[in-house]
C-alpha cells in the first residue's frame, strides 16, 4: 500500500547549487527519487535539499516549473509554502524546504521553512555580527514552526557546532526549549575518517536524551540513499500537521534510523573530484594568464 509503511526522510542532500562540479544536479537528485520510489511506494519520501547558505534550488524550481514539466514530465505542486509535491506518471515524493547555514560556530540545518521566509533566513547566515544563539533564535521565530537540526556537531573539521562543554550546555539548553529539534547522530560521510565523531554524538544523544537522527550529507549521487531516518505517522495534508507530526515522531522516539557510512573508496573518490578543476576554471586561469602578459609586454 502507498505511504502505508511510514516516511523515509532524506534531511541533509547537496546539490550542484552547494559545489559546482560533483554534487549532482537538482534534476538528477529529484530523479533519483522518483525512480527510488518505483520500488519503495509503501513508504513515502520527503527529501530535504540543504546547499551551503542558501535555498537556490526553490526560485530555479518555481521559475522553471513547466520547464521540468515538459522535459521530465514532472507535476510539481506547492504544500502550503514549506515544501513542493513532485509527481511523475507513477510516483510521487516531497521534497521539504532546506538549508544548510554556516555560523562562526557551526552548521545548521534548517527545513520546513515557508518560502516567503527564505530570503530572511539566507540573510541570517550571511550576517557575521550575530552570534550563535541570536541567529538560532531568529531563524526559528522567523515563522515559528521550522525545524532546526545540528548537523555532523562534533565534527569540528567540517563545521561541527559542539566544540566544547559551553557550547555542550547551549546547545542542550536550545534543545530543552524547543529551539534545535534534533542533532545528527550518525553522518554517512563521516563515517569512513571521522567515525569518532558520530560515536560522540551517539553518546551525547544517549546522555542527554536528544533526539539524533540518521543522514547522508551527500555530495555524490552515489552518496544520497547510504542513510535516513524512518519517521512514522507523518501527516502530509497540511503545514501544520506535516511540521507538528515530523516533530512528534522525533519527541515521542516513533522513528527508525538506517543506514551505513561511505567506504573510504567513496569518500576519497568524491573528496577527489571536488577538488579537480573543471575545463572553465582551467579556460578562464589560461586567459588571467594571457592577459597579465600582454599588461606585462604594453607596460615594459
Ligand atoms: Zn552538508
Amino acid at each position: 500500500m502507498k505511504g502505508n509503511n511510514g516516511t523515509l526522510w532524506l534531511p541533509h542532500v547537496h546539490t550542484r547549487f552547494s559545489d559546482r562540479y560533483v554534487s549532482p544536479t537538482l534534476e538528477k537528485v529529484i530523479d533519483m527519487c522518483l525512480r527510488y520510489q518505483q520500488n519503495n511506494s509503501d513508504k513515502n519520501l520527503m527529501l530535504c535539499i540543504t546547499d551551503s547558505n542558501h535555498a537556490e534550488y526553490i526560485p530555479y524550481l518555481l521559475d522553471n516549473k513547466n520547464k521540468l514539466q515538459n522535459k521530465y514530465g514532472w507535476k510539481i505542486d506547492d504544500l502550503d509554502n514549506i515544501a513542493f509535491v513532485i509527481e511523475d506518471d507513477c510516483n510521487k515524493m516531497y521534497l521539504l524546504n532546506g538549508i544548510e547555514g554556516h555560523t562562526k560556530k557551526g552548521h545548521l540545518l534548517v527545513e520546513g521553512f515557508d518560502i516567503n521566509n527564505r530570503k530572511n533566513i539566507e540573510s541570517v547566515f550571511h550576517n557575521k555580527t550575530l552570534n550563535f544563539e541570536d541567529q538560532i533564535k531568529r531563524i526559528k521565530e522567523s515563522d515559528g514552526d521550522n525545524l532546526i537540526i545540528l548537523p555532523h556537531p562534533f565534527n569540528v573539521n567540517v563545521g561541527g557546532a559542539i566544540k566544547n562543554k559551553n557550547i555542550e550546555k547551549i546547545v542542550l539548553d536550545f534543545y530543552n526549549k524547543g529551539y534545535i529539534d534534533a542533532v545528527e547522530e550518525f553522518n554517512a560521510i563521516n563515517q569512513p575518517f571521522f567515525k569518532n565523531s558520530n560515536e560522540q554524538t551517539k553518546y551525547f544523544c544517549t546522555k542527554y536524551g536528544v533526539r539524533g537522527i540518521y543522514s547522508s550529507d551527500s555530495h555524490h549521487s552515489s552518496q544520497i540513499f547510504l542513510a535516513y531516518t524512518l519517521l512514522k505517522n507523518i501527516d502530509f495534508s497540511n503545514r501544520g500537521k506535516l511540521l507538528s507530526s515530523i516533530r512528534d515522531s522525533l519527541r515521542n522516539y516513533d522513528y527508525q534510523n538506517e543506514g551505513d557510512g561511505a567506504s573510504k573508496f567513496n569518500f576519497i573518490y568524491t573528496m577527489l573530484l571536488r577538488r579537480v578543476l573543471s575545463p572553465c576554471d582551467i579556460i578562464t586561469l589560461v586567459g588571467l594568464g594571457i592577459k597579465a602578459t600582454y599588461n606585462t609586454i604594453k607596460n615594459e
